[in-house]
């Protein structure tokens, strides 16, 4: 089967590999039928963070191929969602809705374990990693729900957002898109989303939110619009230590700085004068699909948020090598591969 994989030198290659197989009774192989890039699949191509050789992508929906002696809920030909990640489901973290926290952790193309940026993935401990999709969520909006939307709930979370509340993000990515979406949906006074790419911002307005061209003026920009206070709550979409620096300038004493970004190494460009002196929470953020997925669900079927919107480009698997350049140009928010 074709499956995406990294090279070790800063950029991906399709590969003949072969199909995975039932290795635990809880397994189950998926056949993917939709598969995204995610900004955290360039970061691990790009560093390199990845061995040559491992195949790509955490966020993937298909059909149940074949199922583990052990799987109780599945059957083959369910259509059915993968998160992100495996978790045992029996230590503390797991039991306190804290997954991410695991030991038992392991994204899906993350090194370990193969991706679903590929014609099959293994699937382990299924029943808990799987859920079942229903026809009306579109592949579109079910990516979403493995990755990106539970990070931008989490990021509300952990901030302790109420409605009535600004809100800064610094980056109109998909996730900083996705901010924007739920906190409006959740009442949201004011979202003010910075960036330099005039089409995303276009799209940051479209949602509602207030767009502000990103660059020296951006700070003082969010700063006179909120009457000189700042926001109760800004984050950083983007990852960089320029968009953190942005972030604690606009955030007002006594809010919340949440980290969405991945800065997993050095230093994250946080001053004292501005974190300690005006006692900001500093919130590094990861999604939750186990928390979250049920929640936001609803918010889908409801109507009340459209995240599929932030998908602006489609490929088939086959063209895995020019989108993933394509991607890390810019030249669309986020992508679905077709295997
Ligand atoms: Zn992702
Ligand atoms: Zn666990």
């Amino acid at each position: 089967m074709l499956a995406v994989t990294t090279r070790g030198d800063g950029s991906v290659e399709l590969t003949d590999v072969p199909r995975p197989t039932i290795e635990a009774s809880d397994d189950v192989i998926v056949r993917v039928t939709a598969a995204a890039i995610c900004g955290t699949d360039l970061h691990f191509v790009r560093r390199p963070l990845l061995p040559p050789g491992a195949t790509l992508g955490h966020e993937f929906l298909g059909v149940v191929d074949e199922v583990g002696p052990e799987v109780e809920h599945f059957s083959v030909g369910q259509r059915v969602l993968s998160k992100m990640f495996v978790s045992c489901g029996r230590c503390r973290a797991c039991r306190t809705g804290n997954q991410p926290r695991c030991p038992g952790y392991q994204l899906f193309g993350g090194g370990v374990l193969g991706g679903g940026q590929a014609g099959y993935v293994r699937v382990p401990r299924a029943d808990r990693t799987l859920s079942l999709l229903e026809e009306s969520v579109s592949d579109a909006e079910a990516l979403t729900l493995t990755d990106i939307l539970p990070t931008a709930w989490e990021a509300l979370e952990r901030a302790r957002f109420t409605s009535g509340e600004t809100l800064s993000i610094i980056g109109s990515g998909p996730v900083g898109l996705l901010v924007a979406q739920v906190a409006l949906a959740r009442g949201a006074a004011q979202v003010y989303v910075v960036d330099f790419d005039e089409t995303r911002l276009a799209r940051a307005g479209d949602l509602g939110a207030t767009p502000v061209m990103g660059g020296a003026s951006a700070v003082e920009d969010v700063l006179r619009a909120t009457g000189g206070r700042g926001v109760d709550i800004a984050v950083d979409a983007v990852g960089s230590v320029a968009a953190i620096e942005t972030a604690q300038q606009v955030v007002a004493a006594g809010g919340s700085l949440a980290l969405v970004g991945v800065v997993a190494q050095g230093d994250l460009g946080l001053k004292a004068e501005q974190i300690w002196t005006r006692h900001i929470d500093v919130l590094p953020v990861t999604g939750n699909p186990y928390t979250s997925n049920d929640l936001l669900e609803a918010m889908i079927r409801a109507g009340r948020i459209d995240p599929g919107s932030v998908i602006d480009h489609e490929a088939p698997l086959s063209a895995a090598v020019e989108t993933y350049a394509a991607f890390a140009d810019r030249q669309f928010t986020k992508a679905i591969l077709r295997p």
